[in-house]
């Protein structure tokens, strides 16, 4: 899942950032509302969460203007103020949520796979005997259960939405490790090596295949 995060205070933003790692999120930060509403124009979120109060405008702002462009993605609104008025502000800005600070972490989690289920982003993921469940965040094939660790998980889960479809390490490694800086593309190589281990090698079928020259792609070959 990937997630993007609009808030202006380093502090939460950086402990909400490291605590939806953990939670296999693959996270963007900003804390302007002019580079949140560029980069969600720019990039495939799965959803969003905001702040209300920022030094360069309102996030109920950033929310309009990327509706109005077009973004669907489900956007939860962290806000202080529990007013109604901003509550309906907050709903013609085309917000889907919203949880008061300071406000328990569990429940951000809680309010974050709602939102997922309702835009379908939680269904089960499948390939041949190999299934992905999101919301429990679970990997089985052929009925066994794989221990992955986060960013195999991750990586995973994005083979899986885009099945049969020929992935380069470029876009593999700006979907995975887009928050990671001074990211060196062999890593991609080495995850997709790891994934095998788990995935491929134990089993008669192998899923991730190689395409010379231009990436990875996961496929059933008949
Ligand atoms: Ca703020």
């Amino acid at each position: 899942m990937r997630l993007l995060l609009l808030e202006d205070e380093v502090q939460l933003r950086t402990a909400l950032a490291s605590g939806l790692r953990e939670e296999n999120y693959v996270v963007d930060e900003s804390g302007l509302t002019e580079e949140a509403v560029y980069q969600a124009t720019l990039t495939e979120y799965d959803v969003m969460v905001f702040d209300v109060m920022l030094p360069d405008g309102s996030g109920f702002e950033a929310c309009k203007r990327i509706r109005e462009a077009g973004v669907r993605c489900p956007v939860l609104f962290l806000t202080a103020r529990d007013d109604v008025r901003d509550r309906i502000a907050g709903l013609d800005a085309g917000a889907d949520d919203y949880l008061c600070k300071p406000f328990d972490f569990g429940e951000l989690l809680a309010r974050l796979r709602a939102l997922s289920r309702r835009a379908g982003s939680t269904a089960e993921l499948q390939i041949a005997d190999l299934r992905l469940d999101p919301a429990k965040q679970r990997v089985e094939r052929a009925g066994t259960v794989l221990a992955l660790s986060a960013k195999e998980y991750a990586l995973l889960e994005f083979l899986l939405r885009h099945p049969e479809e020929v992935l380069s390490r470029a876009r593999i490694a700006e979907a995975i490790w887009a928050d990671e800086s001074g990211f060196d593309s062999n890593v991609v190589d080495v995850f997709i090596s790891y994934l095998r281990a788990k995935v491929d090698k134990p089993f008669a079928t192998a899923l991730i295949h190689t395409v010379r020259g231009m990436g990875y792609v996961l496929r059933e070959e008949k």
